[in-house]
């Protein structure tokens, strides 16, 4: 089947091979990677070569760490303000459901203020990401956070804004859960950048955070020390035990990005395939629409709707019945959602504009 699911999505076929094949024996050692030891040799091995893969493709800046986490994105949206506000006051652009979802979370332990919002939108629909010359940013805020990919909206920053061309200093943090590895990161312009690793980098359980090393040291008293980022770094990602399958499965997906071509062979497959998507919506003559303006597309999620909403249910039922399966909208919008990662093919989005195509043709 193709997997058109938000996450935790499809992963490469390769990757499940090798991790099924690999499942018992790990490389001769005699068990699986779920079973050894964090702190052994193999595992040791297994963890090094990842976080090398990973700052290859992503062309990590030297003085970033990257931490291996757990929690999910929900969870960093407690523990940054706790890492980062140092009590004071933070930035929050809203764009979507999970920006907005971080901006009340950061709320409970920092002045979280609002620089700008697309609320006005039409409901329920955000169609637009608000532009950056009209961001109001509080002077001396301890960052501003902002979500690069709103996954249930559909909304995309296709550039990361420059905080110092509005004339702040600030750092910006950026979740990037729903897009991460599918395009290059401006390092220039992001100093923290994190998701949870369930949609392109591998299974659920494995959240990777970026972080700018002059930033760390100034948790909060309350910080829980397993979330403190200063000891994380400072124990390699092992004070607890890290979780060790999904960063195992996410190196093997590493592998697979590399022999891919690596972040920017494969942004450009991703932006074929979106490509080819979005063309089938806007040609379908009205009867397939997707409400973001052309500028703010995701290229990973791409929420459309059939000109009457009971069409959705049979699209979903018959597009299941040949193998194009997990289309349904998110619960708070409705209507219909592709996702797009990495490691869907060209050959999957192709089967579903044939199938949007048919359905068209015998429901128009
Ligand atoms: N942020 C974004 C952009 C997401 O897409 C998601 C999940 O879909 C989350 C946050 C929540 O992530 P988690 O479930 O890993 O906490």
């Amino acid at each position: 089947a193709f997997n058109f699911s938000a996450g935790p999505a499809t992963l490469p076929v390769p990757v499940l091979e090798r991790a099924a094949a690999e499942m018992l024996d790990w490389h001769g050692s005699g068990i699986g990677v779920m079973e050894m030891s964090h702190r052994g040799r193999e595992f040791g091995e297994i963890f090094e070569r990842c976080e090398a893969r990973l700052r290859e493709l992503l062309a990590v800046p030297a003085n970033y760490k990257v931490l291996f986490m757990q929690g999910g994105a929900l969870a960093e949206n407690a523990i940054l303000p706790l890492n980062l506000s140092r009590g004071g006051v933070v930035d929050h652009v809203l764009t979507g459901s999970w920006s907005k979802k971080s901006a009340k979370e950061a709320a409970r332990y920092c002045d979280a203020r609002v620089a700008a919002s697309n609320e006005l939108d039409t409901a329920p629909h955000h169609r637009s990401l608000p532009v950056p010359a009209s961001w109001r940013l509080s002077p001396g805020a301890s960052y501003v956070h902002l979500c690069s990919n709103e996954t249930i909206d559909g909304l995309e920053f296709h550039e990361v804004p420059d905080l110092r061309a509005l004339g702040s200093d600030a750092p910006l943090v950026i979740d990037c859960s729903s897009h991460l590895a599918s395009r290059p990161i401006d390092w220039s312009r992001v100093a923290v950048a994190y998701g949870g690793a369930q949609k392109n980098i591998g299974p659920a359980g494995l959240t990777l955070v970026f972080v700018r090393e002059d930033l760390l040291g100034h948790a909060l008293a309350a910080c829980p020390s397993a979330f403190d980022y200063s000891v994380v770094a400072a124990n390699g990602s092992m004070y607890n035990t890290p979780p060790t399958w999904a960063i195992y499965v996410a190196g093997l997906v590493f592998d697979w990005l590399a022999e891919q071509g690596g972040v920017e062979a494969i942004e450009r497959r991703n932006i074929e395939k979106a490509a080819l998507l979005y063309a089938a919506i806007d040609g379908s003559g009205g009867f397939y629409r997707n409400p973001v303006d052309l500028g703010c597309r995701s290229r990973m999620n791409v929420p459309f709707f059939a000109h009457d909403e009971r069409l959705h249910a049979p699209f979903v039922e018959s597009a299941a019945a040949r193998g194009l399966v997990q289309l349904k909208g998110h619960k708070s919008v409705g209507g219909l959602r592709a996702s797009i990662y990495n490691a869907m093919p060209l050959e999957g989005v192709q089967a579903l504009v044939s199938h949007m195509q048919e359905f068209a043709a015998s429901h128009g």
